[in-house]
């Protein structure tokens, strides 16, 4: 798997520093390898990659992770965005009833995501009416109705004996039907080939045409892989579709399919299912099928606590030094760096009474007085950052030079710097916070 091929390079120290351009293109590459073994189609892989890279050269140097760990963050970041971000709530109509309509290959699992939908809708507080329009094999109403009855919902089916029905006027009646019997939304079981075939297609799209629903859920079978996107596109081109759910995500299948087909066709994932049973049965979760395809949940939990423990020893040691007086104004920087992201910080002050108006105060610098403050900052040397007692009236000069700033920006910014650090140091011992002893309730 990916994450025994990245092991070596994930077992570098941490804040290595700066992501080369060869650790990004040795980490890609590695990616490139896991998408395609997920079943991503090349094409998508190149973009995603190429995409993955160019943001990667761009980011900030992460102090918590190594080059690695910070590339496979982002790669993990953008197939989430990929997949959808946050999950598409189901568009039901103003007017019911509501029409769902489903379409895909035979053997997707139309007819036992209508059972899986039918249920969940109920669960949902609606009364859906499950309709028949696969007429072509013998016995695919009967399957709908047992399934229908195992869901606990209405199946409407054309009468037996009468030879074939048409697919296309049972939907349409099916939406009298549904008002008669006070159905909200209507779920329309179709017909699917083993392979994409024009007569099926032009049968869904009459269907389409006829019923007009609300949304039509393309189905596809997450174990077909590469094949994903020809019969998405197929679909796409002969019958349109609002939605896509995948189904048997209960297989080895990676899921690349999923990424290709949102990639390729636009349209978002609104369901999984993962098993035979009515309850294996979700609202599509983009974090979960990111980790999936990449095949690294191990490798992301670490990431997230690396990340964690990070910040944690960060607020530690900064407490520390708050307590004792000796913030330095790199501290101070990275504080109010902090404090603006609500960083470890901002929290920190956030749990000491009566520090309200200092937060208040460092949150009220702007964007454009923060550049120019990391500027000065970033202008002193090191030692002057550790020890700013040393910055006297040539040294400002010096700095307000090399910072293209005046020297009484310098100025400000130093008196500000030991204002502040005066105060956190009295609040810290006041509150007992940081220090042994002087707790005061
Ligand atoms: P349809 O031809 O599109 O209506 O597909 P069916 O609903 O008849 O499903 C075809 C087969 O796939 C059946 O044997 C189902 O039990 C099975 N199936 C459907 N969904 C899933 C799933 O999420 N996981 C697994 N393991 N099997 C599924
Ligand atoms: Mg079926």
């Amino acid at each position: 798997t990916l994450s025994d091929r990245l092991t070596s390079v994930l077992q570098n120290l941490r804040g290595k520093g700066r992501l080369s351009d060869a650790d990004i293109d040795a980490t890609a590459r590695e990616i490139r390898i896991a998408l395609l073994e997920a079943d991503v189609a090349l094409p998508v892989v190149r973009t995603f990659i190429a995409k993955v890279k160019e943001r990667a050269k761009g980011s900030e140097v992460s102090q918590a992770l190594n080059p690695a760990q910070q590339v496979v963050k982002i790669v993990n970041e953008e197939l989430v965005e990929i997949l959808g971000g946050e999950t598409r709530r189901l568009n039901l109509a103003k007017n019911p009833p509501s029409v769902i309509m489903l379409a895909g290959l035979q053997g997707s699992g139309k007819t036992t995501l209508a059972g899986k939908l039918a249920r969940w809708l109920v669960g949902q507080g609606h009364r859906p009416l499950l309709v028949a329009c696969d007429l072509q094999r013998p016995n695919a109403v009967t399957q709908l109705q047992v399934v229908g009855e195992r869901a606990g919902v209405a199946v409407y089916a054309p009468e037996p004996g009468n030879g074939v029905g048409d697919p296309v006027d049972v939907a349409r009646r099916s939406i009298d039907e549904a008002k008669h019997g006070q159905n909200d939304v209507v779920v329309v079981d179709t017909a699917g080939r083993l392979g994409v075939d024009e007569e099926m297609m032009r049968q869904a799209a009459d269907i389409r045409e006829a019923v007009q629903p609300d949304e039509v859920l393309f189905v596809v079978d997450a174990m077909i892989g590469q094949d994903a996107v020809t019969t998405a596109e197929a679909f796409r081109d002969g019958v349109g579709f609002t939605g896509v759910v995948l189904t048997k995500l209960d297989g080895d299948a990676r899921g690349g399919a999923a990424l290709s087909v949102r990639e390729v066709t636009g349209q978002p994932i609104l369901f999984a299912s993962n098993g035979e049973k009515l309850e294996d049965f979700d609202t599509f979760h983009p974090d979960r099928m990111a980790s999936r395809i990449l095949g690294m949940g191990d490798v992301l939990t670490l990431i997230e606590q690396a990340e964690q423990a990070f910040d944690q020893e960060q607020a530690e040691a900064a407490a520390a030094k708050v307590a004792s007086g000796e913030l330095t104004l790199e501290d101070f920087l990275e504080q109010m760096l902090a404090v603006r992201k609500m960083g470890p910080i901002g929290n920190l002050l956030g749990m000491l009474p009566g520090a309200g108006q200092m937060k208040d105060a460092l949150a009220q610098v702007d964007d454009k007085q923060l550049d120019k403050l990391q500027a000065i900052i970033r202008g002193m040397t090191p030692a002057e950052r550790d020890n700013p007692k040393m910055i006297n009236a040539s040294r400002r000069l010096r700095i307000a030079k090399g910072s293209g700033v005046q020297v009484r920006d310098v100025n400000e910014l130093v008196n500000r710097f030991f204002e502040a650090r005066k105060m956190m140091a009295q609040m810290a011992g006041r509150f007992g916070f940081g220090g042994p002893g002087r707790v005061s309730k």
